[in-house]
């Protein structure tokens, strides 16, 4: 079956992979920018197309060309904590009930802002967030691939620091096609013994080799993306026998031009071969999407049927990084809630679907 908007929408979900710096709301930053610099508009109605990659966006320098344009007002603990807060309400809006939000705290830093202020900032926000709209958070640090080292291991030590404070993991984010995982071994391994969970961006801008080295040397229990197994069978096959999680975000991959339409992309057959596939936003704003928007996208678009878009819900659940009571007690919430819109949606058939 098939099932959009209204029922679609309220579904209860869960989304694991969502960069705070690309999902931070339009009018916000038209509020930030308009006293610090000339805006090239008026509105921030007409924000929208300087901040959002166009529909026809099919190249990762294009899209990124999209967060240069507002990247250096990210830069204070104050516009970080209010965009996490208000990344709450926006996923809360269409009932998202766990969020994993990732940002590495090393690109916001500055003058006298250092990388705890920000990480403190976001916790803040994600935590007044979460008490205000009934959502429950997590946050994954980048560490982040093509800056200083000294970088990576403030990074890591701010990680093991608030790992019981709202931060639930750790991330390798970056350039994976220029900065490979090789030196960042060392360090995952440590997030490893200290049993901090761990999901590495692969298999995205570089090839399925990405994803090896990410399960093989650098203990990632989860993988950002990592669509390009697809180019390798018998290593697919591994990742499946692993049970490795996949964090898919189809509209990002269409518009960095890893697939050159969302027909290509590899969701579904993943899905069909029983690989652990979950389904997220990557960046809110900038792709101009809500999670919402990918389920009816996978529906659309790639022969999916509700049921597996609530089974790959599931997915995530099982997936997430929170304590195993947290986990617990959100299945079993979203279990519940699922079950009574699905029948509700049963009993006004056909006019519903
Ligand atoms: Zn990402």
């Amino acid at each position: 079956m098939k099932l959009f908007a209204p029922a679609l929408r309220a579904l209860p979900k869960v989304d694991l992979h969502c960069h705070l710096d690309g999902s931070v709301r339009t009018s916000t930053l038209f509020d930030i920018m308009k006293n610090k610099t000339k805006l090239p508009c008026d509105t921030a109605a007409e924000m929208r197309k300087y901040v959002e990659a166009p529909s026809t966006c099919r190249s990762l320098t294009e899209f990124l060309n999209k967060f240069e344009f507002f990247y250096p007002y990210l830069k204070s603990p104050q516009v970080m904590e209010r965009i996490a807060y208000e990344l709450c309400e926006d996923a809360s809006s269409e009932n998202i009930r766990y969020l994993e939000v990732r940002f590495a705290p090393c690109l916001q830093t500055g003058g006298v802002v250092v990388q705890e202020d920000i990480v403190k900032a976001v916790l803040e926000g994600l935590s007044k967030g979460s008490r205000d709209f009934n959502i429950k958070t997590g946050a994954i640090l980048c560490i982040y691939r093509g800056t200083d080292p000294s970088q990576w291991e403030e990074t890591y030590r701010l990680g093991e620091k608030y790992i019981s404070s709202g931060v639930v993991g750790f991330d390798l984010a970056g350039d994976e096609s220029r900065f490979s995982g090789e030196n960042f071994k060392d360090l995952f391994k440590k997030a490893f013994s200290a049993l901090i969970p761990v999901t590495i961006h692969a298999g995205e801008a570089a090839g399925w080799e990405s994803v090896k080295e990410a399960v093989d040397f650098l203990h990632a229990q989860r993988i950002g993306h990592g669509v390009r197994i697809f180019e390798n069978g018998f290593f697919l096959d591994r990742i499946k026998q692993m049970k490795i999680p996949l964090e898919i975000c189809i509209t990002s991959n269409v518009q960095t031009g890893v697939f050159k339409d969302y027909s290509f992309h590899p969701v579904a057959d993943f899905y069909r071969r029983g690989l652990r596939v979950t389904l997220n936003t990557d960046d809110r704003s900038v792709s101009g999407i809500d999670l919402t928007h990918e389920w009816k996208i996978v529906q659309q678009e790639c022969g999916l049927e509700i049921e597996d878009v609530l089974d790959m819900n599931m997915n995530s659940i099982e997936a997430a990084f929170c304590d195993a009571n947290t986990k617990k007690l959100l299945k079993e919430e979203i279990q519940k809630e699922t079950r009574r819109i699905m029948e509700k949606v049963s009993a006004q058939k056909p006019q519903a679907r």
